[in-house]
């Protein structure tokens, strides 16, 4: 049999993990031997052919190189709108470039491991929709990963910290990666993993504080005389990329320079800690509102929290440890490496995967047995968002009625009933909403199923609209006619955001036939 492995697709970095013969996750070097590759890719073109590199040395051009590189894509999965266009005319979406990164991933382990990778579990920020989670599936697919499940970076991470500590109690996850902020509540007891809530915001993470001194810093060089350098696409990313240096270099050092050649004429701008920390206060306060907002919606205070452990790169800024310390009363965890908890618990669910769903990975792996050190861990996680279902009112108004509410258990099943509107009503139209909002202009109407109604139903008669969220919070719709009390099936919903069979096809051909450096 081959491997299964655990995969951090990151919007900055990712890191794979595999568990080791004696039970313990560890993390994968890649081919470069670093333990996270940067998710960036080059589209490189030779004689009208993409040659994407992905990794540290793409990285390395995004100054260089800016138009050909793409970054970042995390954030852009579950848009069915967006494209990348290389200059060899090839449109790639969000998930196809994902599919490169999680490629490189899957080709470095497998040169590492000298084994075939087998299948992956892939983990995605608590509260990714059911659109941006399919999306991940699907670069998991097309990359030629058999996708075991897709899982949340928090709960992954506590897998990786609770084995680890072995202490049982209540424990909050602040993580703050690159791109995303993911705060969760969950209790550990023994080899159970139960989450209790998740909140978060998809579009705050290092990248936002990387902004924040690109401008001190590009106003400083305005006022040296070197002009708005943020308006230069080239000059620009080439800020970016010094100042996400700059800004590492600020957690361990009160004082740092950025160098800059404009127009043939170096600057230099110095920046302290305490200027970059006044810069995002605004940053890292949205980040305790959520914390609070979680605290508040769960029912709970600082005091009967036992352990505060931090995640993500990001938590590395000595503003961040300050910040939870107060807020908390408590030291954050030690021993918890930020960069790789979440791909060393995946690793750990990959294989728990394997043993309980052995045909996952092919016949041959049916005497697999999970080292003791994780056999009988059990993870119950939570919705991550409300889903409604779109129903009439009694002015014959549409609004959004919750069917099953935010950081509900998974996996679940939740019911509404509504009545049909006029006699011998031929089909009732499904709409799945998210969000919990009842105003319409509020929610997302995720995807709909028209569904055949029995002849002869009069107005009123009342049906049951059940959704049923799996391990994965990918939704399952199902309706019943309470008047014959019988189901009318159970329908997959069609997705607005994702690709369809015929569009994954395609893609998995088109990126199976790209070669990676
Ligand atoms: P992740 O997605 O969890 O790998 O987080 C990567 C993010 O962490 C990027 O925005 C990095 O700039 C940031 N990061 C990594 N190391 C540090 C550090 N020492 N100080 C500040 N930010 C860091």
């Amino acid at each position: 049999m081959g491997r299964v492995i655990g995969i951090d697709l990151g919007t900055t970095y990712s890191a794979a993990a595999v568990l080791g013969d004696d039970g313990l996750p560890e993390i994968i070097q890649n081919a470069d031997g670093e333990t996270t590759t940067p998710s960036v890719v080059l589209f490189q073109s030779f004689d009208g052919v993409d040659e994407p590199l992905v990794g540290t040395m793409a990285k390395h051009s995004a100054a260089s190189d800016p138009d050909n590189i793409v970054q970042f894509v995390k954030r852009n999965m579950g848009d069915p709108h967006w494209r990348f266009d290389s200059s060899a005319g090839v449109s790639y979406t969000a998930e196809e470039v994902s599919a490169l990164i999680l490629k490189k991933l899957k080709q470095d382990a497998e040169l590492a491991l000298g084994e075939k990778i087998d299948g992956a579990v892939i983990t995605v920020p608590a509260y990714f929709d059911d659109a941006r989670r399919t999306a991940t599936k699907h670069a998991g697919v097309i990359a030629g990963l058999n996708v075991l499940r897709v899982l949340n970076e928090p709960t992954a991470a506590a897998l990786s910290f609770g084995l680890d500590a072995g202490q049982d109690g209540v424990a909050l996850v602040y993580d703050l990666g690159g791109g995303t902020f993911d705060v969760t509540l969950l209790r550990i007891e023994g080899a159970r993993f139960e989450v209790i809530g998740t909140d978060g915001d998809r579009n705050l993470g290092g990248f936002d504080f990387d902004n924040e001194l690109m401008r001190l810093v590009s106003d400083d060089l305005a006022k040296q005389g070197a002009g708005d350098v943020l308006s230069d696409f080239l000059l620009s990313s080439e800020l970016r990329e010094k100042c996400e240096t700059a800004k590492r270099a600020l957690s361990n050092v009160e004082k740092t320079s950025v160098h800059m050649s404009v127009g043939g004429k170096p600057y230099r701008a110095t920046v302290t800690r305490a200027a970059f920390e006044e810069a995002t206060s605004s940053l890292l306060r949205r980040t305790r509102e959520l914390v609070e907002d979680l605290l508040d919606e769960t029912g709970y205070s600082w005091d009967r929290i036992d352990q505060v452990v931090l995640v993500g790169g990001s938590t590395r800024m000595p503003m961040v440890r300050e910040l939870v310390t107060m807020m908390s009363g408590k030291t954050p965890a030690r021993g918890v490496n930020p960069d790789e908890a979440v791909a060393l618990g995946a690793a750990v669910q990959a294989a728990m995967e394997v043993e309980s769903h052995p045909e996952l990975v092919g016949s041959e792996s049916a005497a697999y047995e999970l080292p003791a050190a994780v056999s009988g861990i059990e993870v119950s996680d939570v919705t991550s968002q409300a889903l409604g279902v779109v129903m009439l009112d009694d002015d014959g108004k549409d609004y959004n009625r919750v069917v099953i509410p935010r950081n509900a258990p998974v996996p679940s099943e939740y019911s509404q009933e509504g009545g049909t509107v006029i006699d011998n009503q031929r089909t009732i139209n499904v709409q799945v909403t998210q969000g919990d909002d009842p105003d319409l202009d509020f929610v997302v109407i995720i995807g709909s199923r028209e569904i055949p109604l029995p002849e002869g139903l009069p107005k009123g008669s009342l049906l049951r609209i059940t959704y049923r969220y799996d391990f994965e919070q990918t939704v399952h719709v199902e309706v019943h006619d309470m008047t014959n009390r019988r189901s009318l099936g159970e329908f997959a919903l069609e997705r607005v955001a994702n690709m369809s069979q015929e569009d994954l096809d395609a893609a998995i051909t088109k990126i199976r036939g790209i070669d990676i450096e």
